[in-house]
């Protein structure tokens, strides 16, 4: 298995494990040491953490509180080193519910999550989502028929291609960029890095235990895609700058027949299943303000930077101010001699000290000496920051302000402006400014550690709030008649998120055109099948993004070990295709729809890419992590016709 972890023993030194323990979480500590001591007496209630401040740190433990749990850890550690190193038993299902509550403290927690959580913690280093069966075993020489043509070797890409090299299924992969990455390839703005922790905004087979930050940069993720590609093996069965330009299903011979865009000239290319991993943010959106191509001076999208163009000294516009723009105006006003920040709507910010720190060597030490820690820290991880969060976007029907969507989002929301009149309490002028008037979780939340203030209190730096009229030879007029002069214009107005597919030309049964059929309504069940086109699997498709911060990769496995059994069904009956039933595939998209309607991102009257042109939802999933992981653990036959 790739990137392999082993627990180093403890050392003799006392002091050494003392001053790691100084750094461990407390709510994935205990589990940890009770799961590896059997001593289930560690979960004690009062050093439970508190759901409702787990994003304060501490959460909710006093000084005193969190010495006592380091100094239990700090024996059980030892009883264990001096014992031998001896793991006890696997815990029983009752045990194993005490260790899982234990972690999200004072939440309630379903019985429900209990296989999830035995999944995503994969001990003793298990792959548990890996296939398990090799086509060749069902099929016998049929298996040699099927072939897989994936398209993207971005995160989910390369997944896929793991995958199906797991199971012995033949496949390529057509990659239109010169290298493995996707979106970590062709993102290359300063500052960009990930806004979900590394440590579980990673492969749950492939984690490293020395990430070198917790939120890490796109060339350190660059480098793990890379790496991955590698130590999977797909690397010789990917086709690099070779771009798909349409897919047509041949019902007659049950096929795809695939038209690439390659170095060598056009080519055509056959598959009986493709399997899309083409992302949804991709393909940069421009504002569409008048004089736009007017503009004299040089001006590019942030996920196409233009690294030729000098900024330093020079008048610089952004325009947006989301979670990419967030991240390059930093370094952009470091250089830049003027800054002007074209704002429309201001985004909440969510305090993360340690958004740009270093993983200190310490925690890295407990990830390889305190056996299970790294598996319970990344589940502490996936409650806090995705499972957990999700009650605080819920709607209560009968709350009525404009400004949060029940009790609960308002005390985030208050949380929040808290945090933001701390930050430019010293400049009523911005704060006035930055303050969101719409309920947490109606758009993407921004990592801070204080950043977003110092950079906006800079002297180069002018927030302008104005709306934008026109995009002049000389730089960009406001609403209030102001030209504002400038020698670039940067625009981090994000991507064509709900355009999925697109420019793909995709035809299906009976000649029906996919984006004909979807016309800016783009739906599938479970993200993945439409019907009328058979064995086309979409990896995050519509509805599989998440808003609270959960991680796209735990949806890409969900997705792409559902996809395996559609083709394990496919080779065990013999059948050529599958297509998914239409009731099944509406009946779905309702729920989805109700779903989102209660989130907080569903019903706000706030600019997002969340929704598309008719105001629908066609990103998000409305649903816990959890609910997406059970319905897509297996495929159930009867969605499907088969032929
Ligand atoms: P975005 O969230 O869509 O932000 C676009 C920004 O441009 C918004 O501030 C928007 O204002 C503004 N804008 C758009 N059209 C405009 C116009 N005509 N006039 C003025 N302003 C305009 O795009 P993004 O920042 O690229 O982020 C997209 C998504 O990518 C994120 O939500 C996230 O999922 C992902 N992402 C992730 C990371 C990460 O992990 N670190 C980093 C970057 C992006 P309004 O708010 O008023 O619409």
């Amino acid at each position: 298995m790739p990137f392999d972890h082993v627990t180093a023993p403890l050392p003799s030194d006392d002091e050494e494990i003392r001053r790691a323990l100084e750094h461990a979480e407390i709510a994935a500590l205990l589990p940890a040491l009770a799961y590896t001591t059997g001593d289930l007496s560690l979960l004690r209630d009062d050093l439970r953490v508190d759901a409702a401040l787990s994003l304060l740190p501490g959460a909710g433990l006093s000084d005193e509180k969190l010495a006592e749990a380091r100094s239990i850890a700090f024996d059980a550690l030892r009883r264990f080193r001096d014992g031998g190193h001896q793991m006890a038993p696997p815990p029983n299902q009752q045990q194993l519910r005490q260790m899982l509550e234990f972690v999200v403290g004072t939440a309630e927690v379903s019985d429900d999550y209990l296989p999830l959580f035995q999944e995503e913690l994969g001990i003793p280093g298990e792959d548990l989502r890996a296939p398990g069966w090799r086509a060749e075993e069902i099929a016998g020489p049929r298996a040699e028929d099927l072939t897989v043509a994936v398209i993207g070797a971005g995160m989910s890409g390369l997944l896929a291609a793991y995958r199906l090299q797991q199971a012995g299924i033949q496949y390529v992969v057509l990659e239109k960029n010169e290298d493995v990455g996707g979106t970590w390839l062709e993102n290359t703005y300063p500052g960009c890095r990930v806004d979900v922790p590394n440590h579980f905004y990673s492969y749950s087979f492939a984690q490293r235990d020395d990430w070198p930050q917790y939120f890490s940069s796109q060339d350190v993720l660059l480098d793990y895609f890379r790496r991955c590609a590698d130590e999977f093996g797909v690397r010789p069965n990917i086709r690099f700058r070779t771009e798909v330009a349409s897919a047509e299903w041949d019902e007659e011979r049950s096929v795809w027949i695939l038209h690439l865009i390659t170095p060598e000239g056009d080519q055509t290319l056959e598959a009986n299943a493709v399997i899309s991993a083409v992302g949804q943010l991709n393909r940069p959106s421009y504002p569409d303000i008048p004089g736009r191509e007017s503009f004299a001076g040089p001006s590019f999208h942030s996920a196409r930077w233009d690294h030729d163009v000098e900024l330093r000294g020079k008048r610089v516009a952004v325009i947006g101010t989301g979670a990419s723009a967030a991240q390059f105006i930093p370094p952009v006003a470091e250089v830049a001699g003027e800054l002007l920040v074209f704002q429309r709507t201001p985004p909440w910010l969510v305090p993360t000290p340690e958004y740009y720190q270093d993983v200190p060597d310490e925690v890295n030490w407990l990830f390889r000496h305190i056996p299970t820690y790294a598996q319970w820290y990344r589940f502490w991880l996936f409650w806090r920051n995705a499972e957990g969060m999700l009650p605080l976007v819920k709607v209560d029907p009968t709350w009525t302000s404009q400004e949060s969507v029940s009790s609960q989002n308002e005390m985030l929301r208050q949380f929040l402006a808290l945090y933001l009149t701390e930050q430019f309490g010293d400049r009523p002028d911005l704060l006035e400014k930055v303050m969101p008037h719409y309920p947490p979780g109606a758009k993407r939340v921004i990592r801070d550690d204080g950043i977003w203030a110092r950079t906006l209190k800079r002297d180069n730096v002018r927030l302008i709030v104005e709306s934008i009229t026109e995009i002049t030879p000389q730089g960009i007029r406001t609403a209030d008649g102001t030209e504002h002069n400038v020698d670039v214009i940067i625009y981090g107005t994000g991507f064509q998120a709900s355009k999925f597919l697109t420019p793909m030309k995709v035809v299906g049964r009976g000649g029906v055109d996919l984006h004909e059929r979807w016309h800016g309504d783009a739906r599938a069940y479970l993200g993945i099948m439409v019907p009328s086109f058979p064995n086309l699997f979409l990896l995050y498709g519509p509805n599989t993004n998440i808003v609270i911060n959960g991680s796209i990769i735990f949806f890409s496995e969900c997705e792409v070990r559902y996809v395996l059994g559609c083709l394990r069904l496919l080779l065990e009956g013999g059948y050529q295709s599958l297509d998914c039933r239409p009731e099944v595939h509406d009946e779905y998209n309702c729920r989805i729809d109700e779903g989102n309607l209660q989130m907080s991102w569903g019903v706000a009257t706030v600019n997002s890419w969340y929704r598309n042109e008719y105001g629908r939802s066609a990103q998000n999933w409305p649903f816990g992590l959890l609910e997406y992981w059970q319905q897509t653990r297996e495929p159930d036959p009867a969605d499907y016709v088969w032929r």
